[in-house]
């Protein structure tokens, strides 16, 4: 199948509240091309210089997202364009992404990254760091960037039972975290193998890559 079949089959798939991010890390602008031409307009990467120079290059009402980790000092080459960041996983990332917004004078919407995980390999703020990170004076100062909503990457197996049960803690940290904080809306979980199944548990917004461009190397 092309590009262009698997994304069609995809969105058609999609109840009308869930956002496809088209995940294109490692793969070449022609590929992505070949996506905008079908009609994607956002595509996720989680490399900043790879991301940089895919944005120079394209058209510029693509909206990109970076999903993976960020190093602080690599923030500035994004902060101009950036339409949203996945993986904020620190108040010292935030204070980072608050200060280079602000040169831009533009408001960064950021999720934060939510550890659900059971394998201990992926980053992210645990449930007590979440709510003291909520409450904290630190976020209130914040002014450049907007907090709208959380991610999470469930284990990397085949028990779908497991991240079934992982993707339904996220949610419903999601939905209690709602009630002291309501600007968030958006819940990032769902990859290639498990987003069938993270819809089914409230996901907004899937990010999905070798199920639209093929199997990276
Ligand atoms: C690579 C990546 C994806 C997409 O993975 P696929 O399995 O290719 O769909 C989604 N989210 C994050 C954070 C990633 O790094």
């Amino acid at each position: 199948m092309s590009i262009k079949d698997n994304l069609k089959a995809i969105k058609e798939s999609l109840p009308s509240h869930v956002q496809l991010v088209a995940v294109s890390k490692t793969k070449p602008i022609a590929d992505i091309e070949e996506a905008y031409a079908a009609g994607q307009r956002v595509f996720g990467e989680n490399k900043i210089q790879e991301m940089t120079a895919k944005q120079e290059v394209l058209p510029k009402d693509i909206e990109w997202h970076m999903i993976g980790h960020i190093q602080r000092n690599k923030v500035k080459y994004m902060a101009e364009y950036v339409a949203l960041i996945h993986g904020v996983d620190s108040l010292k990332l935030l204070k980072e992404i608050n200060k280079q917004a602000k040169k831009h004078n533009r408001v960064i919407p950021c999720l934060l990254q939510i550890h659900i995980a059971e394998e201990d390999t992926k980053f992210g703020f645990d449930e007590n760091d979440l709510s003291e990170l909520i409450a904290s004076d630190d976020i209130k100062q914040l002014t450049n960037v907007k907090i709208v909503g959380l991610m999470g990457m469930a284990t990397f197996t085949d028990n779908s039972q497991q991240i079934r049960r992982e993707f339904k803690q996220l949610k419903s940290l999601f939905e209690k975290t709602k009630l002291t904080f309501p600007d968030l809306s958006q819940l990032s979980m769902g990859m290639s193998g498990d987003y069938k199944i993270a819809i089914e548990e409230g996901s907004t917004m899937i990010r999905v890559g070798s199920s639209i461009f093929g199997s990276r190397n």
